[in-house]
């Protein structure tokens, strides 16, 4: 099979990258499994998965080193990204483009290194496999052979983890996925007092939108609604699908009105939206906020609270947010 491979968007690259939502993720057996063959057939003190970040390599998986990222701009990796096949170098210190390198001239003092682009299936090169000795050594034809399929093997693996955490229907984080992901930020908050808030909405009157236009309409609805939140999203939320027609929006690291006001920016986005083939549709949705506190110890505590407020805001009316840290609780 050949891939072609997209060298020249930076920009769609690094969506690619961020598409699988793994940066900053725990080590995962899969991944470690993967570097360890290399690491052993190969023969190499460091095998690592890296995935290059805009302005950092990151490695999902790493044996024999200490460190989880370094700067792009001494990784070997980002050079491999950029080409179009393996890259090898047999003696770093003789090599024009590393001998200067900080990795090359001290610690771990890198001398060879292979490395294979991780393609995506849109064909962008988002990090690299590979494996590295503090001798000069030449690889050959069968580890190429070897390390190019196991390259491979990370990608398929990486995408059924993605699977796995998305939902099929609108791309957002599946309930149990955003469960893991609001654990860590409780968690932030007991050991370093970040704050974070958790915004639910559920999409008001929705069973008439099945019930008069039926439910493959419906499910456009869902998929519209969802792309539209998803891009006026902050780099950092979290966005997921919890249920049929709810769905929820973790803001790590935020200020006192911050929420509020990014709830009404997806109030207005929900209420805005147009939906194809139904011209005179609109939609909107109910929101609840709950920002994180000493009592909550986890996901379901957090949950209830926001829930709290959406139940809140039906019961006013709909198309409205209550936020329950508000001054009066309301808006
Ligand atoms: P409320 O304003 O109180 O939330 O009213 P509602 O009609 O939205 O709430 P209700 O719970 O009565 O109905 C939710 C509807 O959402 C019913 C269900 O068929 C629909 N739904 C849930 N999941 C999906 C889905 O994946 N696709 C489609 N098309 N509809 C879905
Ligand atoms: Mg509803
Ligand atoms: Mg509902």
């Amino acid at each position: 099979m050949t891939l072609h491979v997209n060298l020249d968007d930076e920009a769609g690259r690094l969506s690619a990258l961020k598409r699988y939502q793994i940066l900053d993720t725990n080590p995962e057996e899969r991944f470690d499994r993967i570097t360890k063959v290399v690491q052993l057939s190969l023969d190499v003190p460091i095998a690592l998965i890296s995935l290059v970040d805009e302005d950092r390599q990151w490695f999902k998986s790493v044996h024999g080193l200490d460190v989880t990222e370094t700067a792009r701009d001494i990784s070997f990796c980002t050079h491999t990204v950029a080409d179009k096949s393996p890259l090898m170098v047999e003696d770093a210190s003789t090599d024009a483009r590393f001998c200067n390198n900080p990795l090359v001239r001290g610690d771990p003092n890198i001398r060879s290194y292979i490395g294979v682009p991780l393609v995506s299936p849109d064909g962008y090169a988002i990090g690299t496999l590979c494996a590295i000795d503090t001798s000069p050594r030449q690889h050959n034809v069968e580890n190429i052979a070897l390390i190019t399929s196991l390259s491979e093997l990370v990608i398929h693996e990486m995408e059924l983890r993605q699977q796995a955490e998305t939902d099929a229907l609108t791309g957002a984080l599946n309930r149990s996925a955003f469960g893991s992901e609001v654990q860590k930020c409780v968690s932030l908050f007991e050991r370093q007092k970040i704050e974070s808030s958790l915004l639910v909405f559920d999409l008001d009157h929705f069973k008439q939108v099945n019930d008069n236009f039926g439910h493959a309409a419906g499910d456009e609805v869902l998929r519209t609604i969802a792309s539209e939140v998803k891009m006026s999203l902050r780099p950092t939320d979290v966005f997921a699908r919890i249920g049929g027609e709810e769905f929820a929006i973790l803001m790590t690291g935020t200020t006192r009105n911050e929420p509020v006001a990014a709830a009404e920016r997806f109030r207005k986005t929900i209420a805005n939206c147009k939906f194809e083939g139904l011209p005179d549709l609109e939609v909107t949705a109910s929101f609840g906020i709950a920002k994180i506190s000493k009592d909550i110890g986890q996901y379901s505590d957090w949950l209830k609270k926001a829930d709290r407020g959406l139940y809140i805001a039906k019961d006013c009316g709909r198309n409205l947010i209550f936020d329950t840290n508000g001054p009066c609780g309301s808006q």
